[in-house]
């Protein structure tokens, strides 16, 4: 018998007689104790996840027609109707909530401090028992919030829907990339057969990216709980991840299909779905520090030719891009060339060419932490 289920979930008005929803789309049995959460355009103008999302149904329906779904999967494949909303002339503005030009993935409820304080004296020794009453708790708390506004009721909305899940993982993608992965640091390396399925030569890593990004909303209690709890077990129950399907532009069908399939094997062969997953591709590269990462910046306008692309290992000091000035004709001025802080691999750039001070035009992922990171370890 057939486990799909679709269901419509209504955001309030954002203005008289504009309402927007979202769809969720489960299988497999419910309260299972397994439970997988899938979602797409988060930033609404990430094309390459929403077609992943689409065909990842499509395999889960034939496995769902065959009763092959083991553990619940909850696939939202269009997550922010918002950001979709946004047009600004003929492209999608769908990064920033352009009512607070907030971030559409940061700033997730923080609720560490008030599962603490319910848990607290309810712990036990049995690791499955706290992971049941923290789930309990977290959902007790989430819904008690009454979100204000549209863009809280989603986040609200998706963190509820997330919440209680094994696996989350969320489809985002960069400008110009290689596939890559960010997840907390406790994940690792118990999470890198995803990293190996998906063929990411790029896992990021941190405990606290200080963004509180929707993955990290998701994992990053189980271990600040774990921290904060040190007599009783407490395990690392959430697997979240974002997952980056390369550049905007990287929407060719094979790819798709490929990264679909993978994504379906991984979930196989972490038991969510019958069926025996392919043999597990070799890891491309041991994941690196969120805080190694070089977000090349550049400190003047100009024109950006780059020197090296996506998937390029290089020095540190080399020159990544030269910054022309076409208004430069003395002919007195050199071209200025922008290089790199760390040894590793560029694995995104910005997509269009032109710099100003303070824009991130590349990024490169060094093995060591580099000076100066901060607190904010993600970009804007
Ligand atoms: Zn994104």
């Amino acid at each position: 018998m057939k486990t799909k289920k679709t269901t419509e979930h209504f955001l309030p008005e954002s203005s008289i007689g504009c309402q927007k929803k979202i769809v969720s789309i489960s299988f497999g049995p419910k309260q299972c104790g397994k439970k997988v959460y899938i979602q797409a355009g988060l930033h609404a103008d990430e094309a390459p996840g929403y077609l992943v999302a689409t065909m990842l149904l499509e395999f889960l329906e034939q496995a769902d027609t065959k009763g092959d779904i083991l553990g619940e999967i909850v696939v939202v494949p269009v997550a922010n109707p918002i950001g979709l909303s946004q047009w600004s002339g003929d492209t999608i503005q769908g990064r920033f909530d352009s009512f607070d030009n907030v971030n559409f993935n940061r700033n997730y409820p923080e609720l560490i401090e008030q599962i603490g304080n319910k848990i607290k004296n309810r712990l036990s020794a049995s690791q499955s028992e706290n992971v049941a009453l923290i789930r309990e708790c977290t959902a007790q708390i989430l819904a008690d919030i009454e979100p204000a506004g549209e863009t809280e009721f989603l986040k609200h909305l998706l963190l509820s829907l997330a919440h209680d899940a094994d696996i989350v993982l969320d489809l985002h993608c960069d400008h110009q990339a290689l596939l890559h992965v960010y997840m907390g640091t406790s994940l690792w390396p118990d999470a890198s057969d995803l990293s190996a399925q998906i063929g990411a030569p790029t896992t990021l890593l941190a405990s606290d990216s200080g963004g509180t990004p929707f993955d990290e909303a998701n994992s990053k209690l189980w271990w600040v709980l774990a921290e904060k709890f040190p007599a009783y077990p407490i395990p690392s129950a959430c697997l979240a991840a974002t997952v980056e399907l390369r550049g905007v532009t990287d929407t060719d069908m094979k790819e798709t299909e490929q990264d679909a399939r993978n994504i379906y094997s991984f979930l196989q062969r972490r038991g969510y779905i019958a069926g025996t997953a392919p043999k597990l591709p070799e890891l491309l590269a041991e994941a690196t520090p969120l805080e190694g990462v070089d977000y090349v910046t550049t400190e003047s306008t100009g024109i950006l030719a780059f020197l090296k692309k996506p998937g390029d290992f290089v020095r540190k000091g080399e020159p990544i891009a030269k910054l022309i000035h076409p208004m430069n004709i003395s002919g007195s001025g050199e071209d200025v060339i922008v290089t790199s802080r760390t040894e590793g691999i560029l694995f995104a750039r910005c997509l269009d060419r032109f710099a100003r001070p303070g824009k991130i035009v590349a990024k490169i992922a060094g093995k060591k932490i580099l000076d100066g990171k901060g607190k904010k370890l993600l970009t804007s």
